[in-house]
């Protein structure tokens, strides 16, 4: 039976000079091993520790699953020269011709993908080797896909940002929150996995329970800062901010609206 852990841990912590906007690096070893998502240029180090702890070196990574296309799911593809690439069809087809405005998707990205050892182009309900399969939810993106794990503890969804955290999974209607295609499609898909998965890996958070009102996360998780700014007398300017950022859904210019 496949397994399912987090390499990298997904973040959307929101700081005064930007987001840190990392995405999850997870690894389902099953009959092979096999990458989703692979983050992006300042997690390359990160990712490389954690593969060699299990005593794996990134080229011999045979297979990546990218959730969808966005730069910070994917522009470490590079970094894994011999993985075969799978990527939802209706995905890849919009990252050859990009809308202008979708800033998550630069039109680099397409040709990012056509460098890749071998592309192969998934639908939904494809199975990558038993009790692993895509689920097509698209909104978020054209070509939205979740990666199901049959486990132990049940199905467990990798499921990009078409449920980037807890926080999504939570509102009264549970959606991607940033939506760059569809509306409509976000919300029936965020829906789907709600209704399929007992275990949720999510694009931007750490993974938790679909189950309860709570949600319950299933471990604690911190943050350390190293370097920060600080005076010429060693004053120390960093500050936490207990505060939450207000949780809206946020459509970007490239969505097709609502009704
Ligand atoms: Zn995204």
């Amino acid at each position: 039976m496949p397994t399912v852990e987090v390499l990298a841990q997904g973040f959307m912590t929101a700081t005064s000079e930007g987001g840190l906007g990392y995405c999850s690096v997870n690894l389902i070893r099953g009959e092979e091993l096999t990458l989703v998502d692979v983050g992006y240029q300042n997690r390359r180090e990160l990712v490389t520790e954690r593969l060699a702890a299990i005593g794996v070196k990134p080229e011999e990574i045979k297979r990546v699953v990218l959730t969808h296309a966005h730069w910070d799911h994917s522009l470490n593809l590079p970094y894994f020269p011999n993985a075969e690439v799978f990527i939802n069809g209706a995905e890849y087809d919009y990252t050859q011709n990009p809308h202008p405005g979708d800033w998550a998707t630069p039109a680099y990205i397409g040709d990012l993908l056509n460098r890749a050892q071998k592309i192969t182009k998934l639908r939904d309900g494809d199975e990558l080797e038993p009790g692993v399969r895509v689920m097509a939810v698209p909104g978020h993106s054209p070509g939205s896909q979740a990666v199901l794990v049959e486990t132990g503890e049940g199905i467990v969804g990798l499921v990009g940002d078409a449920l980037p955290g807890r926080a999504a999974a939570i509102l009264p209607t549970p959606t991607a929150r940033i939506v760059f295609w569809d509306e409509a499609e976000a919300e029936r898909s965020a829906r789907k996995l709600l209704d399929t998965v007992s275990l949720v890996f999510p694009g931007h958070d750490r993974p938790f329970r679909n189950a309860g009102p709570g949600f319950d996360y299933l471990y604690p998780q911190s943050i350390t800062m190293r370097n920060p700014p600080r005076d010429t007398d060693g004053t120390l300017r960093a500050n936490i901010d207990e505060g939450a950022v207000a949780f809206v859904s946020l459509v970007q210019p490239t969505a097709k609206r609502k009704g």
